[in-house]
């Protein structure tokens, strides 16, 4: 990494190339049942990332010696369109989305109830159609929120953000410049309630004292983030009518 010299990444007065402070997110903004056919479906749009996720299963795992027959495999693919970045992206899968598919895939394993439903998998198919970066954390927040719209037993939520350096400042959610040009880039990405760490990737430097920083600000992200994960769950059922409960009037 290294920043040209020409690149100012923060003016001035201490904003950001788009214009946000440092503990500020990108607009963010989830909707369900985007897809008929998909039992799970989410329309990730964060900044200028645009991602749809699409949920499959449990349905018997194929091939069979890829079942476990304690727990549903989670099997999640992530590609990135050959249209969603400036230069065109070769298609197909690649190392990059390879990793991207099973850090993902791992992270989700942690949070659905996998141990009800062996020798199944459940498939989570991540198209990025516009990418700006922080694509795998978007994904992976999108893909759970669309696990639980498939009605997939949950213990908690996945929920994440990138943090990372730029001109020595600890910056939250980096931008395509940012993250090109930064000294750092952390994707992490927690369960919800529990606080548990189910992805954290890093590449630039950091001391002990900023990655303790760049956690926290992640953690509290992560309640904001949250938030619109449970609204646009909320959104979902809110048209939806359920048989009337004996005894639930007023
Ligand atoms: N990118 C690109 N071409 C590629 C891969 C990535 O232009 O083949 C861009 C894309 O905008 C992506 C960003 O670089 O979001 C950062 O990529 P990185 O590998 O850090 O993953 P991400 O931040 O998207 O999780």
């Amino acid at each position: 990494m290294g920043t040209p010299s020409d690149m100012k990444l923060i003016d001035e007065n201490g904003r950001r190339l788009d214009g946000r402070g440092d503990e500020e997110l990108r607009p963010i903004r989830i909707t369900t049942d985007v897809l008929q056919r998909a039992d799970g479906s989410v329309l990730m749009e964060w900044g200028g990332n645009k991602i749809m996720v699409a949920v499959y299963g449990p349905r018997e795992a194929y091939p069979k010696h890829t079942q476990d027959i304690e727990k549903a495999v989670i099997k999640a693919r992530y590609n990135m369109a050959a249209f969603s970045v400036d230069e065109r992206k070769r298609p197909g899968p690649d190392r990059r989305s390879t990793e991207i598919s099973k850090v993902i895939s791992e992270a989700l394993s942690a949070a659905v109830m996998v141990e009800k439903f062996p020798r199944t998998q459940i498939d989570v198919f991540i198209e990025v159609l516009q990418a700006d970066a922080g694509t795998r954390i978007a994904s992976l927040t999108a893909a759970s929120v669309a696990i639980a719209a498939a009605g997939i037993p949950m213990r908690d939520m996945v929920v994440g953000c990138a943090v990372g350096k730029v001109e020595g400042r600890i910056v939250l959610d980096l931008s395509k410049d940012e993250d090109n040009f930064g000294q750092a880039d952390v994707p992490m990405a927690v369960l919800s309630k529990g606080k548990e760490v189910v992805l954290l990737q890093m590449d630039g430097d950091l001391t002990m004292e900023e990655f303790d920083m760049a956690t926290s600000m992640v953690l509290n992200a992560s309640e904001r983030i949250a938030e619109i994960q449970r609204n646009a769950l909320v959104e979902k059922y809110k048209g939806e009518n359920y048989p009337e409960i004996e005894g639930s009037e007023e």
